[in-house]
């Protein structure tokens, strides 16, 4: 049996109609094995949003490699996605096509950057979540930032259990994450500017000596050698 565009298309759940599927084989990138879907973005639109002539002329395409789900991690799936562009014989204006698989000039599928965000609700590391989606770490990184809403800080809310250790965010800086240690939540409580003692020691007393503090019955520091270092050196 040969399948049809429509049939890959809903077996990848893509819901675009105009989105279609031309191809599907696979290729190496950076020699890891990946399949690669061949598709184009068909634009229907007939009038220039600019100017209002039905003057629209085909004007090539944008190609960009998309990066999909994949159930299997060590098999990635990409879309080699051909956006149409049209351009007004009348003004001059040009149009490319969208879509909601993917944003303008984004690499990530839309999808893919949900699941990212679902996976960033279990206990696991920026790093594994990155490895698992075929992102880099920085993405992830950039995605945590982009949705911060979901993480929500309560700085006002101080729990039972307060947990610090320090922890990696984009460009490679440490900083000191503040966590509510009790139960399985982990919930983020604060994210301090750096990973130095003097950042963790002024918010501990900022925070300590509110009324609040007295609901705190545990608290617990990773602090390594380095932090006292760099808060003690010459320049602190
Ligand atoms: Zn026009």
């Amino acid at each position: 049996m040969t399948l049809t565009s429509n049939s890959i298309r809903s077996l990848l759940e893509i819901k675009d109609p105009n989105i279609k599927i031309d191809d599907i084989f696979d290729s190496f990138i950076h020699h890891t094995k990946v399949r690669i879907i061949k598709a184009c973005l068909i634009i229907h639109q007939r009038r220039c949003p600019l100017c209002g002539f039905e003057d629209l002329v085909h004007n090539g395409h944008y190609t960009s490699t998309i990066t999909y789900t994949s159930d299997n991690a060590s098999h990635p799936i990409f879309i080699r996605l051909a956006k149409q562009r049209l351009k007004c014989k009348n003004c001059g204006h040009t149009i490319m096509a969208k879509t909601p698989l993917v944003n303008k000039y984004c690499n990530i599928s839309n999808r893919t950057k949900a699941k990212i965000i679902m996976n960033l609700q279990d206990d696991r590391t920026q790093k594994c979540v990155a490895v698992d989606n075929n992102v880099s770490p920085s993405t992830v990184g950039r995605l945590i930032d982009d949705y911060r809403e979901l993480y929500p800080v309560f700085p006002e809310q101080l729990p039972k259990h307060l947990a610090f250790d320090e922890f990696h965010v984009v460009h490679h800086q440490l900083h000191f994450i503040c966590i509510d240690g009790g139960g399985n939540t982990h919930r983020i409580i604060k994210i301090l500017p750096d990973r130095l003692a003097e950042a963790l020691f002024s918010y501990q007393y900022d925070q300590l000596s509110k009324p609040m503090a007295t609901v705190i019955k545990h608290l617990e520091i990773v602090l390594n050698a380095a932090e006292n270092e760099q808060s003690n050196g010459p320049d602190h």
